[in-house]
């Protein structure tokens, strides 16, 4: 799995180019928000939306009880409880810390246990496109980087989970004692919040209501500033509508075929 990795960026690779041209590959519909696409592909459909819902129940409300001791001891805590129960480790990023306890995490094993697969990620790539952009040196060489070392791998199926897209602009949203705000999506629960900027971001309905009552995603090119991932502001983003041409990740499986667009649901049937 190529973390961010977008069709475009073919254009700097050697071996993955090549292998276009025999195997079947395509572009990549994935699930609006940010954990839905993997799971997807390894259980056929998802309803996350993100990593973190608010819940009276969360599993995390002991940490309540640590916020005095600062970020850095409060996210070492918390993963060693993660290694101790065999989670996915996270840090808190920028969470306000007297808040953390208030939301649960929704991803605690890793996806792709109980399944048989071998799953490995090339994860640098995204962080790299966030700070310098998609269009950067930096992203260049990183691809350049990776498709040598996929040439020596023997693979069935390569793919990555998103595309990514330059911000344009930065827009403070609302804060409430109930919200998290992710980079391109608002979540506020109970009280639907005041002075949402109407024309940057669009109200979104979505089935599963532990992710927010009221949920908000960004136009492309926004991004809700100060949010609780990044401490500085990023060049490019992903988590907008998936139809978007820059959103499309991308799919190779290693059979004889043709270029084939696929959503993420597809993938999965064609794989299973
Ligand atoms: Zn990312």
């Amino acid at each position: 799995m190529l973390d961010s990795f977008k069709p475009e960026y073919l254009k700097y690779t050697a071996y993955l180019k090549k292998k276009t041209k025999e195997l079947q590959h395509g572009e990549l519909e994935t699930p609006l928000g940010f954990w839905g696409g993997m799971d997807t592909f390894f259980h056929g459909s998802s309803d996350k939306l993100a990593f973190y819902y608010y819940s009276e129940k969360s599993s995390w409300k002991w940490i309540k009880y640590f916020t005095w001791l600062g970020r850095f001891p409060v996210d070492v805590l918390i993963n060693l409880w993660n290694v101790f129960w065999g989670n996915e480790m996270f840090r808190t990023n920028n969470i306000p810390l007297n808040k953390f306890y208030k939301f649960d995490t929704d991803v605690k094993i890793p996806l792709h246990k109980r399944t048989n697969t071998r799953y490995i990620t090339f994860h640098e790539l995204d962080g790299i496109a966030h700070k310098y952009g998609t269009k950067s040196e930096e992203v260049r060489k990183e691809v350049e980087r990776f498709d040598k070392i996929l040439e020596k791998m023997k693979w069935d199926i390569i793919m990555s989970d998103h595309g990514m897209l330059e911000i344009k602009e930065f827009i403070k949203v609302p804060e409430t004692e109930k919200c998290f705000i992710d980079s391109t999506l608002a979540r506020y629960w109970g009280e639907k919040p005041k002075g949402m900027p109407a024309s940057k971001c669009k109200f979104i309905k979505w089935k599963n209501k532990k992710y927010g009552d009221y949920i908000y995603l960004a136009n492309p090119g926004v991004c809700f500033f100060p949010n609780y991932w990044q401490t500085n502001k990023v060049k490019a983003m992903h988590g907008y509508n998936p139809k978007l041409k820059d959103m499309k990740a991308f799919y190779m499986i290693n059979r004889k075929g043709k270029k084939k667009n696929l959503t993420m649901e597809e993938l999965h049937e064609e794989i299973t």
